[in-house]
């Protein structure tokens, strides 16, 4: 797989992060305040997904909207999810733009309003919006406007919300400004109480109530997925724990609420009905989507997931997710429910998310193609014939464009579902998501490089990981072969004429029965694997053929997209990657991002790359030398690959090891002290995209219409005023949860 971050590197990089928060003391001065803005220079771009969408035919199209519609609406559980003040600050904004325009907006403050300052004012909507919530969806810390109050106040004041019902927005606004503004020890990140905010425990929930209702769950055997607790404390001191699960439906039901009892001095019950009018939406949607779905696995799927959000049923969301699973290679792929568990302070409740994604069908045309001539491109590969499969085996590679995805961000790539039990002994889907993937910023700088060098970024970023992603995937992991020994002592290849290459001696290791990649090579398994699909990659792009089946037959085109795609993966290994790596264990968190360090550090070697830190402490650079790259470049790679592959294919898991490790070391000092380098790459690091999503739209001859918006602020708040057409009605909503749990969090 290629992916930049996996939800499991959500995991580890947000556990990383809060590690650090906490050690962090907050003192609330101005120029600490300015770590929780969005800076305006804001990076948004578009996620295209049109070319994907009008592939799709009428019926799929229908799919897609209406399971669209049910992960927006399940998007604003997020809201709920985040903060006690979010669902109202989300109904503000709302109601702002659902009356007007940013743009008549704008207009209204120009008197009292600077640019800047009206432009700081949209960015925190957008941030809001684009994190589900006033905390970042990854990382977790808090976000605040980047103007003062008083002048927000008169944003909200001259907008035709306000004109129309005063008192009403005047409520609501003195409702949300004190926690917006905010920012103290206590709530600038999320966390339990003491440690920051969250709603998934009512605040006057420790970890030590957190611990009790845990154990309390597990002598039930309740997973918490899909619930959240709260605690009342009686007149004696008896505290009260209500465990309270997602439904449409309210009051009990057997086998999914119980009654109040007594455990260890305590008293537990679980209830249901958590954001009962939201899930009734969720259900209706996916009930509509059920009409237009392709197969009788999606349909059951469907039919499980309104089970679970109408009842509150976990058991009918992991039913549902295993006939996910089943559905293999669906050209609308999509998932929904209380999935990850980063935003719970004790990792165990699911945030919901939802999303639609449509299968790319031209890049998967070109990847068919690729396929098609796999076996004489295989043979281009530097090893022996004899290195190579028998026969070629297609592996297992879904690239997805993605239509909607609703919550608090957007991945790369995902592996789901989260259930053990279905993950280890059913199976799970790997996906990468090629159209986040391949947004670029091309506004903004990028750090370490030249001017000329950030252009043709810009310019060809997309396309070469285009090639680089095919590559990688069907002729990186999909080619080699592993040499073993059979039960019977037979070998599957010919050890009295095979030669390992390396020492041009007859082969002295293999497989033996029993034996797998995965069990020798161990935890460095993965990353080696990684490194060896994307020296495929490298390798197999400075064939012009190849590039030819991409679409891509103009020489100086091909030099640059060749050029691009080397510049990007020694980028991300010399200018990003450490990020990935931990300078407390000294460990990479990260498989691509190691691997991609690796051949940095061989190309390094090679004498092809340079990188140099030009301002001490602050700046990097980086340099490839362009004519190099078919000479110098192309040896080393492939001296690299050779060896990659027969320790591989022999199982020399030491001499793997020993080269990987040279390789993979984080220098401390040296020529090119990485480990140092580090803190200028965390310093350079941009504010994550903001991207602005599409909708879907029922026209006037009853077809679903993709509407795209601009790539700007003004763009991104116009794509949320026009999803929901039911907005007055999702603000009350929304204001009634507030009303109805904000005793909770007081
Ligand atoms: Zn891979």
């Amino acid at each position: 797989m290629i992916r930049q971050f996996t939800s499991n590197t959500f995991k580890s990089l947000h556990l990383i992060r809060k590690g650090l928060l906490r050690n962090f003391s907050v003192k609330m001065s101005d120029s600490e305040r300015k770590h929780f803005i969005l800076p305006n220079s804001q990076p948004i771009v578009n996620l295209e997904c049109m070319q994907a969408f009008q592939k799709l035919t009428e019926t799929e199209k229908s799919y897609a909207h209406y399971f669209s519609k049910a992960s927006w609406y399940g998007g604003l559980v997020a809201l709920i999810q985040s903060s006690p003040e979010a669902p109202l600050i989300f109904s503000l904004f709302n109601g702002m733009f659902t009356t007007e325009s940013v743009e008549s907006l704008r207009t209204a403050c120009k008197e009292n309003v600077s640019e800047e300052e009206f432009t700081s004012f949209l960015v925190y909507c957008c941030g809001f919006l684009s994190n589900a919530g006033n905390y970042k969806g990854f990382g977790d810390s808090k976000i605040l406007p980047g103007i003062d109050v008083s002048k927000m106040e008169l944003i909200v004041k001259k907008s035709q919300f306000f004109q129309k019902d005063p008192s009403k927005v005047e409520e609501l606004w003195n409702k949300v400004k004190e926690p917006l503004f905010s920012l103290t020890d206590d709530n600038k990140s999320l966390g339990l109480k003491g440690h920051g905010i969250t709603t998934y425990f009512s605040s006057n929930c420790t970890k030590e109530d957190a611990d009790l209702v845990g154990e309390w769950m597990k002598t039930k055997k309740f997973e918490a997925y899909i619930c959240r607790t709260f605690k009342t404390v009686d007149e004696s001191g008896k505290a009260h724990y209500e465990v309270r699960l997602a439904s449409s439906e309210t009051g009990d039901k057997d086998g999914l609420t119980l009654p109040e009892e007594e455990w260890n001095g305590s008293f537990f019950k679980i209830t249901r009905g958590d954001y009962s009018a939201l899930l009734a939406k969720v259900a209706n949607e996916l009930k509509l989507a059920n009409n237009f779905s392709a197969n009788p696995n999606q349909k059951n799927m469907i039919d499980e997931y309104v089970k679970s959000f109408e009842q509150g049923s976990l058991d009918a969301h992991k039913e549902g997710s295993r006939y996910w699973i089943k559905d293999i290679g669906p050209v609308v792929e999509t998932y929904i429910g209380f999935i990850e568990t980063y935003r719970d302070p004790v990792g165990a409740r699911g945030e919901f998310e939802g999303f639609v994604a449509c299968v790319n069908k031209e890049m998967s045309l070109k990847f068919q193609t690729l396929v098609n001539q796999a076996v004489e491109y295989i043979k281009l590969l530097p090893w022996p014939k004899a290195y190579e499969k028998d026969s070629y085996l297609k592996p297992d590679f879904t690239s997805l464009d993605v239509l909607t995805f609703a919550g608090s961000g957007v991945p790369a790539g995902i592996n789901i579902p989260n259930y053990d039990e279905i993950r280890q002994s059913e199976g799970f889907k790997n996906v990468s998501l090629g159209n986040v993937l391949a947004s670029v910023n091309k506004t903004d700088p990028i750090p370490f490089l030249t001017e000329e060098d950030q252009a043709l970024m810009k310019q060809y970023k997309a396309t070469s990981f285009e090639v680089q992603v095919g590559l990688h995937e069907l002729l990186g992991h999909g080619s080699g072969k592993l040499f073993r020994i059979e039960e019977n002592g037979s070998f599957n290849f010919d050890k009295d004429t095979v030669i390992n290459p390396l020492t041009n001696g007859p082969i002295t290791s293999w497989y033996e029965p029993g034996e797998t990649y995965d069990s020798k090579f161990k935890a460095m398994g993965s990353s080696y694997e990684e490194c060896r699909a994307e020296a495929v990659g490298l390798y197999l792009s400075l064939n012009r053929e190849i590039l030819n089946v991409f679409g891509h037959t103009d020489k100086a085109e091909q030099d640059n997209i060749i050029y691009v795609n080397w510049l990007l993966l020694l980028y991300n290994g010399g200018g990003l990657a450490t990020e990935m790596w931990n300078p407390t264990t000294k460990q990479w968190g990260q498989a691509h991002s190691q691997a991609r360090f690796v051949i940095m550090k061989v190309m390094l070697e090679a004498g092809i790359f340079e990188i140099k830190e030009t301002v001490p402490g602050k700046d990097l650079s980086i340099t490839l030398h362009r004519d190099k790259i078919e000479t110098v470049g192309r040896d080393a790679i492939a001296n690299f690959l050779l060896k990659l592959q027969v320790y591989k294919s022999t199982g020399d898991y030491e001499s793997a090891h020993a080269m990987y490790e040279k390789y993979s070391k984080v220098d401390e000092d040296g020529p090119h002290p990485f480990a140092k380098w580090r803190e200028i790459v965390l310093l350079n690091k941009k504010p994550r995209l903001i991207l602005v999503q599409a909708n879907t739209e029922i026209d006037a001859d009853n077809k679903v219409q993709l509407k795209t918006y601009d790539a700007n602020f003004d763009g991104y708040i116009q794509s949320w005023s026009e999803r929901y057409n039911d907005s007055s009605e999702i603000r009350s909503i929304l204001e009634n949860i507030y009303e109805a749990d904000k005793h909770h969090f007081m």
